[in-house]
Formats: structure tokens, C-alpha cells, sequence
């Protein structure tokens, strides 16, 4: 039998989850949940100085409000926990220790002083210091120090790192998901920090031990990760550890230009960023999308279904998902786009639960109608929005009568004998007993026609009065739902105003 997929969102507790960091986490989700595998949650807060109050639960919270919730990970124990890095400290320095014992790895003890003096030193005259195997002889190490020198140094409580120490000469074959093959030239890898000083365990040895004791078969993360994957596979190898397969997902592009999309082009084009508000950056449910127009958006930002189909439910994402779709290339964002997105889901939602949402605004405002009156105006409008928040402007004057009238639509429409005209009207509609919309119809037009008016002498004028501007869904359906008595109240206002 194969062995069960298990892949791992591994986000660093520094910050509020940025909205590629999301979608990191969704194609995990999609891909174990395709192959009937689970989606673990580990948090990599092994750098206590980056650590940040309340980032790990933002981050659940994110995920939980898209729908994509982990099911393994801190709070959902399973078979492989700890899932916080901190919690699992102590199993990570006997794991560096094994690889000096094999000869993978080595103690340094070279003061960042030191280190910083090399650095300086190379970069006056341009070029740049590497810790690796040309100069790590002439450094301060197990490798250059006798065992005697190491042993008294560790006895006397000298401050160490444990380095990797990169093979020399030999081109290493990489394997990704996405990319292809992968090659690589040793030579040029530094002797990347291990194990810390402070008795932590960098990222990169912290990883490689958790993915392989919590039998991840998938690393599926961001391409800002693609030049660690010489040191994990060299790291697999120096264990003897079977290595999972790799994935690195394209970047997510600025919205115009070339480069990362990045908060700050968020607060320039004025689109969130986030998934949810942090501090004063407001996020996507707050900006009012649905989390499925946001899983949405972020599936097809560098995966393709390679068809035409645009909207996926999470349901068909987990159908349709592989990686094999997933491109190589940046993906751009496209704030536009992410609205059409949320416009399309919006008209896919019930009238009732629209209703619902939309009531909720109107309460705030201090309006309150029937339900039922609610549905029907959402029902009439919802075609124009985007967002819940824009049924309010589509939609005012169905809850009150126009303050103001519009001016250019006003000096177009409001000619001589257009009080006349309106107060023919008022004559018709006051004579109507069922004031519903088709026979309000009725009633206007043979008025209209038996009159010798024409339409365009009538409607117009109607509809601003009625609603204050030009817009807005069939007008007899408008004045069916305000009813009879503000229908003619709204008319003779207009009338005496204008
Ligand atoms: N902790 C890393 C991050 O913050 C995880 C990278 C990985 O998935 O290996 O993105």
C-alpha cells in the first residue's frame, strides 16, 4: 500500500498571515484532501525574537474562516505532536549532535564579531565571505581545532554553533514537483547555521526533523523557500532519511510593475492584503468578501484547471486540484478580478441569507423593514453588487423617499409641463386598488397612450422622483413594493421641490 499523504502548512508566528501565505495553506488543503491525506499545522516559532502575540491564533483563524480548517496541529493533537516548534525543543540537539557524529556537521565557535570582521573584510574588496569548505580550515571549528581544543572550549561553556558542513565538488540533482530537475554545484552552498547558541535549532534543522518525524510526504511551500531545498535534500541524505517530495508555489505579483506583491502595494491600490484585519490593515472579511470568492481568487493564482471555468466551489477545487497545474511563472494579482469574483458569488447566495447580511447594515443605519420586504429588495438589486455593502446606494429608496434629487438627470428630464404630466399620474395611481406592479403598468401606459404623451415624457421624470436619480431595477416593480401612499407621496414632494 502507498503511504497516506500527510502535507504541513508551517507558517512562523511573526505576523498576521499574508494573503500568499493563505494560499500556501489552501493548495495543501486541496492537495491532501484530493488524495485522501491530512493537512497538519505546525508552528515554526523556534526565533522567540520575531515571536508575535497572537499571530498563531490569527492564523487559525484565518484558515478556519476560509473553510480549509488543519487536522492535525496545536489544539487538534494527533499522533505527531507537539505541533508547536517551541514545545518540541528539546528533541532537536541530540538530531545536530548525530550529524556531527557522522561527520555531517561540526561545532564553530567563531564570535559574531569575528564572523562580522571576515565580512567587512570581503566586502571592501568586493566580494563576499562564505562560511564553507574554502576558508572553514582557516576558521574556528571542530574541523581546523584538535579534540582536545573542542572539548575544553565546550567545557568551559563557550558559546557554539553546529554548521552543516556542504560537500565540496559534487553537483547535487533537486527534484521539484513544479521546476522540474534541478541542479546544483556544492561548491557553492555555505555551512548554514544548525543549531543556535542559544541552544535553538535554526528553521532549516527544525523543519527537516519535524517533516520527517511527522511522516510528511509533501512540502508544498512558497518559491521564496526554493533556495533551502540543496540543504534539506543534503540534509535528508546526511540522516539517511527518505526526503518528501517538494512543491515550491510561484510568487504572487504586484498588481502592476514587477516585484512581490507586498503590504504596501495593499495600502497604495487600496485592496487588503490580509485575510482577516491586523492592527489598522483591514482584511478580506472585513473588506466584506465571502471566503468563497477568496478561495476562489487565491486557487487560481498560479494554479490553472486548464479549462475555461473560472468559479470553483472548495468542493470542485478539491476535485480538480493537482500540482502538475500548478505554473512556474509569478502570478499576478489583480484586485479587479478579486472583486468580480466576490460579485459572482454574491449572485449566488440565497436571498435569505443576503436578507440576513443586508439586515444587519440597515439595523445600524436605523431602518427596519419585514423580512420578506428585505428579501424582495435584495432579490431586485443583488444583479449590481459586488459586495453586501453596496446594496445600501443600490438601494435606498426603497426604505426612504430621496433626499436630493440628481442634478444633470434633473436639468434633462424636469421640463415645462412635467408637473402636469406628474400630477396626471398621481390622478392615475390614486385610482388604483391592487397597487401591484404589472397593473400599475397597465394603468400608466393606457393613461400614456390615451393621453397623447409619450413615454419618454413620463418614465423618465417617474423614475426621479420615485428614486432620486436614474437608476434602479423596473420601475413599477419599485413603486409596487413602496406602495400606493409613498408612490403619490414621493411625487407631489418632487413636485412642490423641483
Ligand atoms: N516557517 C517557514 C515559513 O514561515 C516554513 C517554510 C516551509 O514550509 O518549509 O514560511
Amino acid at each position: 500500500m502507498s503511504q497516506k499523504v500527510r502535507v504541513r502548512f508551517a507558517p512562523s508566528p511573526t505576523g498576521p498571515l499574508h494573503i500568499g501565505g493563505l494560499r500556501t495553506a489552501l493548495f495543501n488543503y486541496l492537495f491532501a484532501k484530493k488524495n485522501g491525506g491530512d493537512f497538519v499545522l505546525r508552528i515554526e516559532d523556534t526565533d522567540q525574537n520575531r515571536f508575535v502575540e497572537g499571530a498563531e491564533e490569527y492564523i487559525v483563524e484565518a484558515l478556519n474562516w476560509c473553510g480549509i480548517p488543519f487536522d492535525e496541529g496545536p489544539g487538534k493533537e494527533g499522533d505527531f505532536g507537539p505541533y508547536r516548534q517551541s514545545e518540541r525543543k528539546q528533541l532537536y540537539k541530540s538530531y545536530a549532535l548525530k550529524l556531527i557524529e557522522k561527520g555531517k556537521a561540526y561545532y564553530a565557535f567563531d564570535t559574531a564579531e569575528t564572523l562580522d570582521h571576515h565580512r567587512k573584510d570581503h566586502e571592501a574588496k568586493g566580494k563576499t565571505f562564505i562560511y564553507n569548505w574554502h576558508n572553514r580550515l582557516k576558521l574556528t571549528n571542530s574541523l581546523s581545532l584538535s579534540n582536545e581544543e573542542v572539548k575544553e572550549k565546550i567545557v568551559a561553556g563557550e558559546d557554539y554553533v553546529i554548521r552543516f558542513k556542504s560537500p565540496e565538488n559534487e553537483e547535487l540533482l533537486l527534484n521539484d514537483i513544479i521546476r522540474g530537475e534541478i541542479k546544483i554545484d556544492t561548491n557553492i552552498l555555505d555551512d548554514k547555521v544548525l543549531f543556535k547558541s542559544d541552544g535553538m535549532p535554526t528553521y532549516h534543522l527544525a523543519n527537516i526533523v519535524d517533516d520527517h518525524q511527522m511522516q510528511i510526504t509533501h512540502v508544498i511551500r512558497g518559491e521564496e523557500w526554493l533556495p533551502s531545498l540543496a540543504l534539506h535534500t543534503l540534509l535528508y541524505d546526511a540522516f539517511g532519511w527518505e526526503a518528501p517530495q517538494f512543491a515550491h508555489l510561484p510568487l504572487i505579483m504586484k498588481p502592476v510593475g514587477k516585484g512581490k506583491l507586498s503590504k504596501r502595494d495593499g495600502e497604495k491600490g487600496g485592496f487588503p492584503v490580509f485575510p482577516i484585519t491586523w492592527n489598522q490593515s483591514e482584511g478580506y472579511r472585513e473588506a466584506g468578501f465571502f471566503p468563497e470568492a477568496v478561495v476562489n481568487f487565491l486557487a487560481l493564482l498560479g494554479w490553472n484547471p486548464g479549462t475555461e471555468q473560472e468559479i470553483f466551489s472548495l468542493e470542485e477545487l478539491v476535485n480538480t486540484f493537482t500540482l502538475e497545474r500548478v505554473n512556474k511563472s509569478g502570478a499576478r494579482f489583480d484586485p479587479e478580478k478579486n472583486n468580480w469574483y466576490n460579485q459572482q458569488w454574491l449572485q449566488r447566495k440565497s436571498d435569505d441569507e443576503l436578507a440576513q447580511m443586508f439586515n444587519a447594515e440597515l439595523d445600524a443605519k436605523g431602518f427596519s423593514a419585514e423580512p420578506e420586504y428585505i428579501k424582495r429588495v435584495v432579490s431586485a438589486i443583488k444583479e449590481r453588487a459586488s459586495f453586501v455593502k453596496d446594496f445600501w446606494d443600490l438601494s435606498n429608496y426603497f426604505f426612504e423617499a430621496p433626499s436630493s434629487y440628481n442634478e444633470k438627470a434633473v436639468k434633462k428630464q424636469w421640463k415645462e409641463g412635467t408637473p402636469e404630466i406628474m400630477n396626471g399620474v398621481t390622478n392615475i395611481l390614486e385610482n388604483i386598488n391592487d397597487f401591484e406592479s404589472s397593473i400599475i403598468e397597465e394603468k400608466v401606459k393606457t393613461w400614456i397612450s390615451e393621453s397623447e404623451l409619450s413615454f419618454g415624457k413620463v418614465m423618465p421624470p417617474l423614475r426621479l422622483v420615485i428614486v432620486g436619480d436614474m437608476k434602479g431595477p423596473h420601475l413599477f416593480d419599485i413603486m409596487a413594493m413602496i406602495g400606493k401612499e409613498e408612490s403619490i407621496n414621493r411625487i407631489k414632494t418632487a413636485v412642490a421641490r423641483l
